[in-house]
């Protein structure tokens, strides 16, 4: 996760989490216990309060404040040039000078992650300078089930999470962070979760078998999401999937929340990765850790997995054709 090639951008780590979920308590406690050192913070607050922030910026090695816009939506411009200067004070400083190459961007409680992603890899100068390497969501686990049968939102961001962080988990039963850890999972079934209380990390107790709260439609129609594993037929090679892939997500891309798995090419086996309707560009991996077929899961709504299939077939007999 953090053995990243070093390719010479700036690796990016988004937090984020609902309003209240302890955000910036938590990284202040990463930092504090040298988690992310020297990374550059960059925070983004809605609205004009800055806080908390005084008591970050004592652990933080540089900071930067977005206040007054929500950097998914209203501050996306002013992130943008925000990390535009980061990217250009790098660029003039000297290999020596450089320190670490990470920064944390902790969002407004307001922001999707993955429109931030988009934001970011639709920018043609932050896409060659800025590799966004994992999101980081946190959930309160007191308030979580509210939040996630009334709020889209509160759903949009653990689907969008590579890592939840369940908070406050002191303050629950067992039996209710079960339900909440299960609800989660079943937002997001591949991304790895963790607890904390007070702000640090704590183990997840060992919990009791739970059924996922059932979540309601919102008034938005938004379904609960159910990952879909295909496995892409041998003799499609990178180029036509990835074709197939772009013309997917940029028609699907609001139904497609993730789309994640290896794929074998005479270059070795790639991974890919994608939130919503923007794909990261593919990371080579070792040879070793991949047995050649190539399986990807799709996450997302509205769709059967033999659609997916299909489509790809559909688009393989259509591609040649016009060959
Ligand atoms: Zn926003």
């Amino acid at each position: 996760m953090t053995t990243q090639t070093d390719d010479g951008r700036l690796r990016l780590t988004i937090l984020g989490g609902y309003l209240g979920s302890g955000k910036t308590t938590w990284l202040r406690h990463q930092l504090f216990e040298g988690h992310f050192p020297a990374a550059h913070i960059l925070v983004n607050e809605a609205a004009l309060t800055p806080v908390d922030d005084t008591l970050l910026a004592a652990q933080a090695a540089s900071m930067t404040l977005l206040v007054g816009g929500c950097a998914c939506c209203t501050g996306k411009e002013d992130l943008i040039a925000a990390l535009r200067a980061l990217c250009d004070t790098r660029s003039r400083q000297s290999a020596k000078a450089r320190g670490s190459n990470h920064i944390i961007l902790e969002t407004s409680g307001l922001a999707d992650p993955a429109a931030i992603l988009t934001a970011i890899q639709s920018d043609g100068v932050l896409v060659h300078h800025i590799r966004a390497v994992q999101t980081i969501v946190l959930v309160d686990a007191l308030h979580a089930v509210k939040q996630l049968h009334s709020e889209h939102l509160s759903r949009a961001q653990i689907e969008a999470a590579d890592r939840i962080i369940l908070t406050k988990v002191d303050t629950v039963t067992d039996p209710t962070l079960a339900a909440v850890k299960s609800t989660v999972k079943q937002l997001n079934p591949g991304a790895k979760i963790e607890a904390a209380a007070k702000g640090l990390a704590v183990c997840l107790p060992n919990l009791p078998e739970a059924k996922a709260y059932a979540l309601p439609l919102l008034s938005d129609g938004t379904a609960p999401i159910l990952p879909t594993r295909i496995e892409i037929p041998p003799d499609v090679d990178w180029a036509t999937f990835s074709v197939w892939l772009s013309a997917l997500l940029y028609a699907r891309g609001d139904d497609l929340v993730r789309v994640k798995g290896v794929f074998d090419t005479p270059a070795g086996p790639l991974l890919l990765q994608a939130v919503r309707k923007s794909v990261q560009p593919p990371e080579r991996l070792p040879t070793a850790d991949h047995d050649h077929r190539n399986q990807i899961v799709f996450i997302g709504r509205g769709y059967e997995s033999e659609d997916l299939r299909n489509s790809l077939a559909y688009f393989r007999g259509k591609s040649s054709a016009t060959i």
